[in-house]
C-alpha cells in the first residue's frame, strides 16, 4: 500500500514558479521569480519565452484576483500551460512539482497528515485544499490519466 505523507505544503509554495502560454507564440513559457531567495508572494516576477525570446516584468504591491474561464497565473494571468479537461472538471497545475504533488496525493492509499508544529492541523494545507472532486476514489483513475496526458505535452 502507498502512503502519503503530507508535508503541510500550501498552495503558495507551489508559486514560485508557473508554466504558462506564451501569449505571443503559443508556445510553453515560463514565469519566476526574479531573486529566487526571495520567497514573497510580492516578489518581482519575470515571463520569459524561450521559444520566441519575449519577456515580461512583475512589480506590482499587489494581486488582483480575477475569475478567468480558464486556470491562469496569479500575476499576468497567462493560461496554464500543464492543465486539460477531466471528470467534467479542469485538472490543472502551476508546475511539474505541483503536478508530482497532484499525482502523489491521488495515488496514495493511504494518506497522512502531519500537524504543524505548534499550531496543531495546518488548514492551509494543500492537502485539504484539493478540490472534493479530486480526493473522489472513484476519479482516481480519471485523473491519473489525465496527469500522464498532461505529462506529454511538456
Ligand atoms: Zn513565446
Amino acid at each position: 500500500m502507498e502512503r502519503f505523507q503530507d508535508s503541510g505544503e500550501s498552495i503558495y509554495s507551489f508559486q514560485d514558479e508557473f508554466l504558462v502560454r506564451c501569449p505571443n507564440c503559443s508556445f510553453c513559457a515560463i514565469i519566476r521569480r526574479l531573486d529566487p531567495n526571495n520567497n514573497d508572494g510580492f516578489a518581482p516576477r519575470r515571463f520569459s519565452c524561450t521559444a520566441c525570446g519575449s519577456t515580461k516584468d512583475w512589480s506590482e504591491s499587489k494581486i488582483v484576483q480575477r475569475s478567468d474561464s480558464e486556470p491562469t497565473d496569479d500575476y499576468f494571468h497567462y493560461p496554464l500551460w500543464l492543465q486539460t479537461p477531466c471528470c467534467g472538471q479542469t485538472l490543472w497545475a502551476y508546475n511539474l512539482r505541483h503536478l508530482d504533488f497532484i499525482e502523489a496525493f491521488v495515488s496514495a492509499e493511504l494518506r497522512e497528515q502531519k500537524p504543524d508544529e505548534g499550531y496543531g492541523w495546518s488548514n492551509r494545507s494543500l492537502f485539504s485544499r484539493l478540490p472534493k472532486w479530486m480526493q473522489s476514489a472513484k476519479n482516481r483513475e480519471k485523473i491519473l490519466k489525465a496527469i500522464a496526458k498532461i505529462r506529454l505535452s511538456i
